[in-house]
């Protein structure tokens, strides 16, 4: 969770593919052996005991293809019409969707219980992990036994590593399902091993918090995070707005709140073109690609879009959560396009788009919607070929000129 990737990075990099313990050098296993025994009584004064250390890390060995992840950013960044195409497209709305009639009586007792709506909660869920189909297959302990240890972040994961240890301990999760992304992230809701400890909840009641494998812990942990980060029940997170043309939007954000009344005095309305309720609520101006005449949509957010914010850390993320309830609702799109003539792409695009390539004779691995290392070579290829910019980028245009 709220750490280094966002999930949609997280997934296209293919994570749970690439790592393969072989490369890593005997010096390196010596090494770890030798700062695994080191992180022995440390283990035990935060509380893992003795035996439970001996037992989890029986055989670890460490995984240096990790460490190429913590050095490396991704080389690509995604315009965010390329991140909220992927992460708000119309297969994750249907999937919602059909969760939120499935899981409606759960869902129920989550609002009772911590405040925080049906659609929330399962955008949160789509986004973090496909509704608990993509979790990241990294074992946990090996993961974080080698941050641990290599690497320029060895404090801040080594309190990950204790804290995994304390879940086994417990007993929460069995050790061979504590499974997650290489940097610690796990279960369906992707929280980081100390979050699990401070905000993980059993709802099931039996006696466990399991992230990876009950539905309803996973949903009322979510839930209960939200209401930890200030989520405001029956409140919306925000919605998207007109401005006037030259509207100044220099020094506005999330966090400039201004009363509702100021921003309709200054001219703003809703997307329908319909009047701002004229209230106090402190809400703040985000553009996410400058004012939106020319720049794309913009948006007033509340108290409530900042407890989405706080689960990842980033407004691109927030506002994927935002509109993926909204569209979980029952809204459409945006009403303003994003400043681009080549829109991003959904995951069924990009599967088509995978398998135009394919036919093309390009290996891109499997078709699953990713597009991975490989996928980007091919495209790149294709772009020379089209006489396109050449940016492994693919977007509609692409898709037009292969089909
Ligand atoms: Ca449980």
């Amino acid at each position: 969770m709220p750490l280094l990737l966002v999930p949609a990075l997280r997934s296209y990099l293919k994570l749970g593919f690439l790592s393969l313990a072989l490369s890593s050098p005997a010096w390196a296993q010596t090494e770890f052996q030798q700062c695994l025994a080191s992180l022995r009584s440390p283990a035990q004064a935060a509380g893992v005991k003795e035996e439970s250390f001996a037992r989890f890390t029986q055989g670890l060995r460490a995984d240096m293809g990790i460490l190429e992840k913590l050095n490396n950013q991704p080389e690509f960044r995604m315009p965010i019409w390329d991140y909220l195409a992927v992460l708000v497209d119309d297969e994750r709305v249907a999937e919602g969707q059909a969760q939120m009639v499935k899981h409606r009586d759960l869902l129920h007792k989550v609002e009772t219980q911590y405040g925080v709506d049906p659609a929330t909660v399962v955008a949160v869920w789509g986004v973090e992990s496909n509704f608990g189909q993509t979790m990241g297959l990294y074992p946990l302990t090996q993961a974080l036994g080698t941050l641990s240890c290599f690497g320029h972040r060895q404090r801040y994961f080594r309190g990950e590593f204790f804290a995994t240890l304390r879940i086994l301990q417990a007993g929460h999760i069995a050790p061979e399902r504590l499974v997650g992304s290489w940097a610690g992230a796990f279960g369906q809701t992707q929280f980081m091993p100390t979050t699990f400890e401070r905000l993980a909840k059993d709802f099931d009641g039996d006696g466990r918090r399991d992230l990876m494998d009950s539905v309803a812990d996973a949903l009322a942990s979510t839930a209960y995070f939200l209401s930890q980060a200030g989520w405001k029940p029956s409140q919306v997170w925000g919605f998207e707005v007109q401005l006037p043309a030259g509207t100044d939007v220099s020094g506005e954000g999330r966090k400039t709140k201004r009363a509702m009344r100021e921003w309709a005095a200054r001219g703003l309305k809703r997307a329908d073109g319909s009047a701002l309720p004229a209230s106090d609520a402190p809400a703040g101006l985000m553009t996410p690609t400058g004012a939106n005449a020319a720049g794309g949509p913009a948006f007033l957010v509340f108290r409530n879009f900042d407890a989405l914010y706080s689960y990842n850390a980033a407004e691109s993320y927030g506002l994927a959560i935002a509109h993926l309830s909204d569209r979980l609702r029952g809204a459409g799109p945006f009403a303003t396009p994003w400043p681009t003539d080549d829109a991003g792409l959904s995951r069924a695009e990009r599967r088509e788009i995978q398998a135009l390539l394919r036919s093309r004779d390009h290996d891109i691995g499997e078709i699953d919607g990713v597009l991975g290392d490989k996928s980007r070579i091919a495209i790149k290829a294709e772009q020379t070929r089209l006489g396109h910019e050449v940016n492994g980028r693919a977007g509609q245009k692409l898709l037009r000129a292969l089909r």
